[in-house]
Order: structure tokens, then sequence, then C-alpha cells
């Protein structure tokens, strides 16, 4: 310590997926390591993203094989059970808790200096901290991730966010979910599986329009068979009403309503604002991300971004995965060290669950032209037709013909999945389509009988 500041290796702003994984990282490779986190470690996935949705998703599963058990002929008491959200939560937040825990000790057992302060960049690698401390580092990662983002609208403030979600203690009995993006698409079938009646207002012509239109399109019906509405085109305009009973206006000005509960899951925003970016020099980009290159490097020397402060796939392992090679090159002798931003898998937990990884069709298409081949199975997986249930499951191949005929001289170049259990078949397909797979490789794999996954490789 000289001058009333403490020294570092590094210092990291921000104790959610990526902060952690950055500073257990570094310190890994004997790095003095100072965190600053003034919330709860783990960020948005472990407090109001991935954990505790994922806790809702299984309790809306497990809703769901309840009722197909009902028509399967277990005997239930008659009408379904309902779930009891306040003993549910309690499960899902000592889930957390143990989370938390097991950061605290680890971060003691790694000799990291946890802070719970928020930081600030003043310049030549110093970092205030709200308790008046001043640390100084030749390294500094940014990790303050994002928050909601409602949209500017006159009464915006009588809808709830995805982290107001999570303060529900009990399924509202109308919803109007705005947006189809991930958040919307999750949970809209969570509460329509808890009881919830569930109308989605899309401004755009699909749902997850990042995604595969085919595999969108039979989501879109998955969920009018459980009485999800979706409404397209929708242009919303305000929200009125009271709490309680909230109306939707669009754009001819026709309401909608009243709803008990309007979420609002139109999008994120980073936490860019009061960390001195501005003073320090950091460049954002028109959204408020700071911007990085493909090293994570930003416009200031010494300063690094990763996560979902920056523009890049704000996705926790995404997050993970950037920040420990960040430190395995800063501080692990490895120059060379980034993450290839190139065929991410990613799952959206609706029910059921999307996956993909790679090209959508259309993407294809746009870069590989007549040469793009594509592959579809269409099939009721085997618990929805033993119980004559209507749901569906759609996977697809996306090919491009290289050079050799047939199977052989056409790579996977993307693979889409919707249906039961595509949440944890992607993975192992993913490092097969990293690798770079033909179609024939995964013909001459066995299939596993029978298995929703073996679909994938008996496509033809
Ligand atoms: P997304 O960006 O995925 O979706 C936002 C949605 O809101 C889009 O449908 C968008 O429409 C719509 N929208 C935006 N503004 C308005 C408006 N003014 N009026 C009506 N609709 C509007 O954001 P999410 O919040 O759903 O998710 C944020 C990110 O978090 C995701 O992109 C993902 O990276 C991550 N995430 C990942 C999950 C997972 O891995 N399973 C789960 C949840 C989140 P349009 O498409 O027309 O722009």
């Amino acid at each position: 310590m000289s001058h009333g500041v403490a020294d570092f290796d590094l210092v990291v702003l921000g104790g959610g997926s990526g902060g952690l994984a950055g500073a257990f990282r570094a310190a890994q490779h004997g790095a003095r390591v100072a965190l600053l986190e003034p919330g709860e470690l783990g960020g948005t996935c472990v407090n109001v993203g991935c954990v505790p949705k994922k806790a809702m998703w299984l309790a809306a599963d497990l809703a769901q094989k309840v009722a197909l058990a009902a028509q399967l002929g277990f005997e239930l008491p008659a009408g379904l059970p309902a779930l009891d959200w306040p003993a549910f939560i309690a499960f899902r937040q000592r889930y957390i808790g143990n989370i938390h825990q097991g950061y605290q000790r680890r971060l003691e057992a790694a000799g990291i200096a946890l802070m719970p302060v928020r930081g600030r960049l003043q310049g030549g690698g110093v970092v205030a901290c709200s308790n008046g401390l001043r640390l100084r580092a030749p390294q500094v990662l940014l990790a303050t991730g994002g928050r909601p983002l409602r949209p500017d609208l006159p009464g915006a403030e009588l809808g709830i966010d995805s982290d107001g979600f999570f303060q529900l203690q009990a399924a509202p009995a109308r919803v109007a979910l705005v947006g189809a993006g991930y958040v919307a698409v999750e949970l809209a079938a969570v509460l329509q599986s808890l009881g919830s009646r569930v109308e989605m207002f899309v401004r755009g012509r699909q749902l997850l329009r990042h995604f595969d239109a085919d595999v969108t399109a039979q989501l879109l019906e998955d969920y009018a068979q459980q009485g999800i509405r979706v409404r397209f085109s929708h242009e919303l305009r305000s929200l009125h009403g009271a709490a309680g009973a909230v109306l939707l206006r669009d754009a001819a000005g026709h309401d909608e309503g009243p709803f008990d509960q309007v979420i609002l899951a139109t999008g994120r925003r980073p936490n860019s604002d009061g960390i001195g970016l501005a003073e320090a020099g950091v460049a954002l980009d028109a959204a408020g991300h700071v911007v990085v290159d493909d090293f994570q490097r930003t416009s200031v020397e010494g300063v690094h971004a990763v996560g979902d402060l920056t523009a890049r796939v704000a996705l926790t392992p995404v997050a993970i995965a950037a920040a420990r090679r960040l430190m395995d090159r800063l501080f692990g002798g490895a120059p060379d060290a980034r993450l290839d931003y190139d065929a991410i898998p990613t799952v959206v937990f609706s029910h059921p669950p999307v996956g993909q990884v790679g090209l959508t069709e259309d993407e294809a298409r746009n870069r590989h032209g007549d040469a793009v081949r594509v592959y579809r199975a269409g099939f009721r997986p085997m618990l929805h037709a033993l119980a004559d249930s209507p749901q569906r499951s759609l996977f697809k191949l996306v090919c491009v013909a290289e050079g050799e005929a047939g199977a052989s001289g056409q790579r996977v170049v993307g693979i889409h999945l919707l249906g039961e259990g595509v949440d944890e078949i992607l993975q192992g397909f993913a490092v097969a389509l990293k690798r770079g797979i033909t179609l024939a490789d995964l013909h001459d794999t066995v299939a596993i009988h029978p298995t929703s996954a073996e679909e994938v490789v008996l496509m033809r």
C-alpha cells in the first residue's frame, strides 16, 4: 500500500458469472485479486436469472408431467394439485443460498479480497471504492452485467420485469407478457403451466426471431395447445388502469385486458453507468455497451470487459469462458488465448425447450446459397404419444454440400431442436458441430432407441 492506495494485480468490478470466473482464474495463476460486488454474489444468473428461472421451469415441468400422469391412469386427488409457491420458493432460495456460501468459501480459499462496495474507474489503473478506499492494479476487469430494460411508454411502471417475476408469491390469474425473446417465451409457459392464463404481445411476427423459423412455428403450435394466446404485430403504446387490473393500449387505441400482471420482457441494458467509464475514456456503443475487441480489450489500456456489459452474446457460459481465457492471457502465459464466439450453443427454457447451435437455415442460405441442404424430423415424443397429447417435437439439421457427393460431403452447420429433453441433448451435438462433422458422421453413429435424441442421427 502507498499513499492510501492498495495495490493488486487485478481489480474486478462485479461479482456475477463473468467477474467471479475471471477472479478465480487469475488467482489460480497467482495474481493478487480484489473483487468488488456491492450486492449478492452470482449476479443476474444466480439471483434473478438462470438459476431461479430453471427452478421455476422445473416446477412447471412437474406440473405438466402430473397432468400427463393423470391422463395415463395415475389416480390423483380430484383436480390437479396446485403449486404452493411460498413452499417451492423456500427450496429455490435455499439452493441459491448454498451457491452464495460456496462462492464465499471458494473466494476465501483462493485468497481473493472480496469487497462489498461499488467501484469507479479513476484512470491510471486506480479504482475508487464507495467506502473511500482506493485500489490500484495494472489490469482491471469490468463485469458489471446488465438489468431489465422497460420500454419508454406511458404507464410502464404498471408492469413488472423479470426481476419482479421472481418476487411473485403466486401465479397471477391473467398475465400479459410483452416481448418474444428468451425471457417472454420462458416465463409464458412457466406461468401457464402453474395456473395463469397467459397472453403474449409481440410486436414482430415470430417468437424468438433469432431462432430457426420452422422451429419457432412449431413452438407456437405447442404454445397454442397449452392455451397460451399469442398476439403478433401488436404495437404497444401505453399501459393504464391500476395495479391488479392493467390494460394494454395499442397504436389503434384498442385496449386488451385487464390483466392481474403485465410482465415487460423487452430486453436488457448494460450496467455501464456510474462506474466512471466516460471519465476514464472507455468507449461505449449507442446502447451503452462497453466496446471490446476479440481479446476483451476496451479502448483503454489495461481495462477489459466481459459478459452482458459488452454487446457480445449475453449468456452466462459465454461470460465465464471469455473471462477465463482473458485471465489465461493476462496471467497464465497464454498470449493468444481468447474466446471463439462461433457456434455457441444456446437453449431457451420454453415448454418444450428449444436448442440451437450454428446457423439457422436463413443464415446458411444467405452465406452458402444453393449448397444448403436441410433435413427435418417432426414427431410426437413417446410420453405425449402415449397420453395422446398433441405436443410435437421438431428437429432440424442445416448442412452445406462441399465437394464430395452424398452425406460425407455435407458439413453440418446448424442443429435446431425443439422438444422434451433437447436442453440436455444439445450439448453433445454442439461438440460434434464445433468439430466440423458431416452428415455421414451422424449416419455412422448407432442410434439409442427409443429416445428423441436418436432422431438427430437418423435424419435423411
Ligand atoms: P431479448 O432481446 O431476447 O428479447 C426482447 C424482446 O422484447 C424481443 O422480442 C423484442 O422485440 C421485444 N421488445 C423490445 N422492445 C419492445 C417494445 N418497446 N415493445 C414491444 N416489444 C419489445 O431480451 P430478453 O429480455 O428476453 O433476454 C435478454 C437476454 O438475456 C437474451 O437475449 C439472452 O441473451 C439472455 N437470456 C438467456 C436465457 C437462456 O440462456 N435461456 C434466458 C433469459 C435471457 P424485437 O425482436 O422486435 O426486437
